[in-house]
């Protein structure tokens, strides 16, 4: 059996995914976390021989991703149960490409080289997602390997879209634009959307919401990115879980003056400690909702600042496209909590976006319609899927021979 692997990879973990060549059928899931901590845990999960999900945990001392990899490795030959499994190909999800790369790239050194170069934009997240590659080349330099990119699908963004109102030189010098995250996922919801609507893809505008912990919303023309809500970083936009989206940059510079705070503890205040959490204490919105239900006036209004946003930005997405095929709810939020999708939805039947509340409460799981009727706004909730979208951009490519 042929399969490829995608790797997720951060500082100190690695989430994996094994797919059939030929179906894109899981074959194996899991991932390895606490790498370099006392001691490390991994989670793996595979269908046997009778197509029944089976699952085990393992903890050992493993110090780096090197034999993070192996040992992902090793427990996929120990439950593969004497079946050979050859690996086509190795797909990677890199978070900033910058303006490079536009598309997923097989890796060779010239691409590492320039991965690297765009540590600078994304300091968390390209040493992690680096590290991984180095290590697959290194254990399987057999195995054509392939970077995906999470701001790969927005680069298709006008410059009246990723231009900041800053200087230039700022620009041209430090890379300072809009770039998007979340691309794999607006872009693999944008196909499911087409497929769903059986229309092709390039004939579709849509606006996509992804809300998970981040959460981002794009406007898709013809299939297309040409506005997104995250921005250089995925700080900017919507209300995350922890991060505050937009904002005014002056209150970077009151705070430092009122708080005496520095630099960086503005960065991992704005990063780590607003968004919901900022303002009620808890960045779970399970937690939340069931907070607000129960009377809790922070939980209620993170609720309403979240929704508000939201809307804020479906009105402006309109705006920008002028006219819209769908609303796309996507990521743990957007897949499940009706109520959110529903405030989100709320007073926007001037723009033809009426939601059906029974609908809304009925989706679960698989793609669903909840709009009232189908002549309005298609309002649609479709389960994301990045490691899928990664392994076919994977395949596609090695199969393409370039
Ligand atoms: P990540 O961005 O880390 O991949 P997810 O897409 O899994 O995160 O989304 C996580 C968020 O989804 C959390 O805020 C979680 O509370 C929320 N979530 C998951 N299930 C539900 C649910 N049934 N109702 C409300 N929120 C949910």
């Amino acid at each position: 059996m042929k399969a490829v692997l995608v790797i997720n990879s951060g500082s100190s973990s690695i989430k994996y995914r094994f797919f059939e060549l030929e179906t894109y059928s899981v074959i194996a899931t899991g991932f390895v976390e606490k790498i370099g901590e006392a001691e490390s845990r991994l989670k793996h999960g595979w269908l046997n021989k009778e197509n029944k999900h089976e699952e085990i945990v393992e903890t050992k001392v493993v110090p780096d991703h090197r034999q993070g990899f192996d040992w992902i490795v090793d427990v996929n030959v120990r439950t593969s149960l004497g079946e050979k499994r050859d690996l086509f190909g190795i797909g990677h999800r890199v978070v900033h490409g910058g303006e490079v790369f536009r598309e997923p790239t097989l890796i060779d050194d010239r691409v590492i080289r320039a991965i690297k170069e765009m540590i600078p934009l994304a300091p968390l997240h390209n040493p992690a997602n680096l590290t991984a590659i180095e290590v697959a080349r290194e254990r399987r330099p057999d195995v054509p390997q392939v970077a995906v990119f999470d701001t790969a699908f927005h680069q298709t963004m006008p410059p009246r879209a990723f231009h900041y109102a800053l200087p230039q030189a700022l620009y041209t010098e430090h890379q300072v634009r809009r770039y998007g995250f979340h691309g794999t996922s607006h872009d693999y919801v944008s196909k499911k959307a087409a497929e769903h609507l059986d229309r092709p893809l390039d004939t579709l505008n849509l606006i996509t919401l992804h809300l998970g912990n981040g959460a981002s919303a794009t406007a898709v023309r013809e299939g297309k990115s040409i506005d997104t809500s995250m921005g250089m970083t995925p700080m900017e936009g919507l209300v995350m879980g922890t991060r505050c989206g937009d904002i005014d940059p002056a209150i970077h510079f009151y705070v430092g003056r009122a708080a005496g705070m520095s630099n960086e503890e503005l960065e991992t205040m704005l990063n780590k400690e607003s968004g919901l959490k900022g303002i009620c204490g808890v960045n779970d919105m399970r937690e939340i909702i069931q907070l607000a239900g129960s009377g809790d006036e922070h939980a209620q209004l993170a609720i309403d600042v979240y929704c508000y946003r939201i809307r804020k930005y479906i009105g402006a997405y309109f705006a920008v496209l002028g006219q819209v095929d769908a609303l796309v709810f996507t990521g743990g939020i957007g897949e499940n909590a009706a109520l959110i999708r529903k405030l989100c939805c709320e007073d926007l039947d001037c723009l033809g976006i009426t939601l059906d509340n029974q609908k809304n409460e009925a989706s679960s799981g698989e793609v669903s319609e909840i709009q009232e009727d189908k002549n309005l706004v298609r309002i649609l909730v479709i389960p994301t899927d990045e490691e899928l979208e990664i392994a076919k951009q994977t395949c596609e490519l090695i199969l393409r021979g370039n």
